[in-house]
């Protein structure tokens, strides 16, 4: 196993230039998974430059595939589609793409996940995904601007020693981006604990721990994501709202729930968005960010989520101060995203959002406005 070099330059001399002020406001986004961002027709070219075959051969096809009957529905597709990623170049391709999509809508910081062991299982070498995914986010900063950094994630149905293997290559690759490690795959029936030595060997090279948690599974698999996994952040943990005294826990401990209304909604986590938890629990001090999950397969982007988000009531600032708080970033990156958000005129931004929410709404399909409104008044009367 070769130790990793330094990045090789782009084929194109990139244009450098910061985030530039979006009428919606800037963004930060920390739970993409980076293969499910991929949009249809790039899947499609993909795959044939790579020799492998997909359940459809259209973008029509695509997108009827991805009509998810439930969660495990999802990962069934989510893994019979993004094995088509097979070459470092496609990983380079997959970081800047979408680094390029996202500060289309206005984001300054990404924290990308990747799934590395669905890929070594099907043959590719692991050194090539980790160097991509790496390169990718320097070119994504050269290009657009967009802070990248990234956190593989271990799947839930993985050995705990492929789980430590994962663990080592974030370990290895630590200078170069990676800065923390995630859980994710089926939570139903795979809870954390077993996981906890890949977690703790990460945490003594300084990598946070990030885990899916409360998505689909209750408080406990909320409580061992944080006990037995010393979470610093959770993806999703919507259901935690379940537990007063988790949310409590949360608040106090100003852990930062990831939170994507869309994806819950698609692989129907949640019965509908209206009765999302994302505003109970801002409204009861847990920090709460928001962010796409895996945009390409649920429909949806960042201006959309944030339409949808603005439309359950919750308010653009404090998603933004959520994502400051939750970044797993050097102190300084930290600064100039704080000092981003005191620059913003926010009363503005959330003029914007308000007045894009119902076309998000409608866009992807929510059941209802007339709740969105009511859950809207709600949160105003907590304020
Ligand atoms: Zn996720």
């Amino acid at each position: 196993m070769s130790e990793p070099a330094a990045a090789g330059a782009p084929a194109d001399p990139p244009t450098p230039r910061g985030p530039a002020p979006h009428p919606t406001g800037p963004k930060i986004e920390l739970h993409v998974h980076l293969e499910g961002t991929v949009r249809p027709a790039t899947l499609l070219a993909m795959a044939r430059r790579n020799g492998e075959t997909l359940p459809a051969s259209t973008v029509e096809g695509l997108t009827e595939l991805y009509r998810f009957r439930d969660f495990d529905h999802f990962i069934q597709v989510w893994i019979i589609t993004t094995h088509v990623m097979r070459t470092e170049a496609d990983f380079r391709q997959v970081v800047v793409e979408y680094a390029a999509e996202a500060a289309a809508h206005g984001a300054v910081y990404l924290e990308g996940i990747f799934s590395p062991w669905f890929r070594v299982a099907r043959g590719v070498r692991v050194e090539e995904i980790f160097h991509g995914y790496a390169d990718g986010a320097i070119e994504a900063r050269e290009r657009y601007g967009v802070e990248v950094r990234l956190t593989p994630d271990i799947d839930r149905m993985l050995s705990v020693e492929d789980a430590l293997e994962v663990a080592r290559w974030a370990v290895r690759f630590a200078e170069r981006g990676l800065v923390g490690i995630g859980l994710g795959g089926p939570e139903s029936g795979h809870p954390p604990e077993p996981y906890a030595p890949a977690f703790a060997l990460a945490a003594d090279a300084g990598l946070a721990a990030v885990p899916h948690a409360g998505e689909t599974e209750g408080p406990g698999s909320v409580r061992g994501a944080l006990d037995a996994l010393g979470a610093r952040r959770l993806r999703h943990g919507i259901r935690a709202l379940e537990d007063p005294a988790l949310v409590r826990r949360l608040a106090d401990e100003q852990i930062v729930l990831d939170v994507c209304p869309v994806s819950n909604l698609r692989t129907r986590s949640v019965p509908d968005l209206a009765g999302h938890s994302l505003v109970a629990l801002g409204a009861a001090g847990v920090p709460c960010s928001l962010a796409t999950d895996d945009p390409a397969m649920f429909g949806t982007d960042l201006g959309v989520e944030h339409g949808v988000a603005a439309g359950l009531g919750a308010r653009s600032r404090d998603l933004y101060a959520a994502g400051v708080l939750g970044a797993l970033c050097d102190e300084t990156t930290r600064d100039r995203l704080r000092r981003l958000g005191e620059a913003t005129d926010w009363d503005a931004v959330e003029r914007a959002a308000l007045a894009a929410a119902p076309g998000a709404l409608a866009a992807v399909g929510a059941a209802s406005t007339d709740g969105a409104a009511d859950a809207r008044g709600g949160l105003a009367g907590a304020r």
